[in-house]
């Protein structure tokens, strides 16, 4: 027997044990690697039955070394087995630590689901789809301002002094004196402003907030879509046909509608615009609280008093507003129950999982 050939069984196993960390490593592999190298059939079982044939002097210093690879090989393979554990029990670990703040559960799959995008919430989704319908039409796009004047909110809207509205509606108030926008209405008089001469015509979007208790139909916080277009001959029919070419652009179906009466300051004569319940063809269902019909819009003929305090002769031009309300449509149309779903940043939902 050689003395090289025990240090190259050393080398070689040495070597393997390197081949071995990391993601390869397991109780199998080790197993493996201690039996193909101390078995029955291992090499150093072949060096060891050679010690017999070697004479009594070489014998001695030989078997010592054989002794040393052997315990060599014994220690690093449990080491190895060490390491192996360590490493299983930090990943077990890892897997099972509570992120409080994590909108979801810390589990393997729902860790996988962090590395994909998020996704848009269904508002956005329907909010762009609608503006794009008004956008073929022709009209231009606003966002509206969330905090604003008592003047823009209802003085330049014609609401007297003592409306009831400014008391349900103007529930907070920052430092500055500003109101939260309980209508996208504010926009208004600003807009027919800004386009300085008519034909305006314009959609407004945002959000809005009124001092409501909170369940799963009412929220305090709330989405609408306002219209306005004001040029000379603008009709009453003009304002019918916008709002019902819109909602079948919207609803993708032809829809049967109606209009009755309705008051708002800011616009004379008013309505509240109507559709035949498009889930249950007006038969009566959940949606339309078994009425047949869906009031859709609030509208009417912009007030004299509103075109004015824009800066617009009203003997000159006309006009017409609308306001939507979306989050009802949208639970409807998607058939989520719960409004508060809309703001609850829940990925579950905005994945469409729950
Ligand atoms: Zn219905």
């Amino acid at each position: 027997m050689e003395k090289s050939e025990i240090s190259s069984v050393k080398k070689q196993f040495d070597a393997d044990v390197k081949k071995l960390a990391g993601d390869s490593l397991s109780i199998e592999a080790i197993s493996l690697l201690r039996n193909s190298y101390t078995g029955k059939d291992s090499q150093l079982a072949k060096l060891f039955k050679e010690l017999g044939t070697l004479d009594s002097k070489e014998r001695g210093p030989a078997g010592k070394e054989l002794n040393v690879l052997k315990q060599h090989i014994e220690e690093s393979c449990q080491l190895l087995e060490e390491q192996y554990i360590q490493h299983k029990a930090m990943v077990d670990d890892e897997k099972q630590d509570i992120d409080l703040t994590a909108p979801f559960a810390t589990t393997k799959e729902s860790l996988e689901r962090l590395q994909s995008q998020g996704a848009s919430n269904p508002v956005s989704e329907e909010v762009e789809k609608m503006l794009s319908i008004f956008r073929t039409m022709g009209f231009h796009i606003f966002e509206a301002r969330e905090l604003d004047t008592e003047y823009f909110i209802f003085d330049s809207l014609n609401f007297p002094p003592n409306h009831p509205a400014r008391e349900n509606w103007d529930a907070f108030k920052t430092a500055e004196g500003l109101v939260p926008t309980p209508h996208t209405s504010n926009m208004q008089v600003r807009v027919m402003r800004y386009f300085k001469k008519p034909p305006v015509r314009a959609v407004i979007y945002g959000r809005c907030f009124r001092n409501e208790a909170v369940d799963v139909v009412h929220g305090h916080t709330f989405h609408q879509i306002e219209g306005l277009y004001v040029d000379k001959g603008v009709s009453v029919a003009d304002m019918i046909g916008t709002i019902k070419a819109y909602l079948e652009a919207f609803f993708e179906q032809e829809i049967v509608w109606r209009i009755q009466p309705s008051f708002f300051p800011f616009v004379e004569p008013g309505i509240e615009f109507m559709v035949r319940c498009i889930f249950c063809k007006g038969v009566g269902c959940g949606s339309c609280k078994h009425s047949g019909w869906l009031e859709v819009a609030g509208a009417g003929m912009i007030h004299p008093n509103v075109l004015r305090e824009a800066g617009i002769d009203p003997d000159e031009y006309t006009g017409f507003a609308w306001g939507l309300g979306l989050d009802r449509t949208i639970l409807q149309k998607n058939g989520i129950k719960d409004i508060r779903s809309l703001f609850a940043s829940d990925i579950r939902f905005l994945r469409h999982d729950v």
